[in-house]
């Protein structure tokens, strides 16, 4: 199981430090019904720390299509770049959520990267998004960090 070997102490951080949300497509564990893991963001396979630093909540999918990936094409340019880095950049600044607030925009060879290697708007989590925007429970408030 990914992040097994975490300290229970800093997983605690980790979570709460994300307030229970993937640190990159945002899905809210409470919304979900599931419990995000902890990611390394570089991977342990590419010597990633087990330390704070290099730590980050991710729901399922987006932990999933990670997997030990740090870089990824563009489709812009064909370009590998690196995959978007929780601790090192903003949400904001590479992504953005479209009118209905159901998919997300990359706004960066970095964020459009990621949306397509993560598979971030799948049709299943689109549509999920559809439902929570309904109730009013999303998109979540602007990232302050
Ligand atoms: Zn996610």
């Amino acid at each position: 199981m990914p992040g097994a070997d975490v300290p229970e102490p800093l997983r605690q951080a980790v979570r709460e430090r994300a307030g229970g949300r993937c640190e990159y497509c945002l899905t809210s564990e409470v919304l979900s019904g599931i419990r995000g893991q902890i990611d390394h963001i570089t991977p342990r396979a590419r010597q990633g720390a087990t330390t704070a630093e290099n730590l980050c909540l991710a729901c399922v999918a987006c932990d999933g299509h990670k997997h030990a990936q740090t870089h990824a094409r563009d489709p812009a340019s064909g370009e590998a770049v690196p995959l978007f880095h929780p601790r090192q950049h903003s949400w904001d600044e590479h992504f953005a959520w479209n009118v209905e607030g159901t998919e997300i925009i990359g706004l960066t060879p970095t964020g459009r990267a990621t949306v397509i290697a993560l598979n971030m708007n799948d049709p299943l989590i689109v549509g999920a998004r559809a439902l929570w925007v309904g109730f009013g429970a999303h998109p979540p408030l602007r990232q302050l960090s």
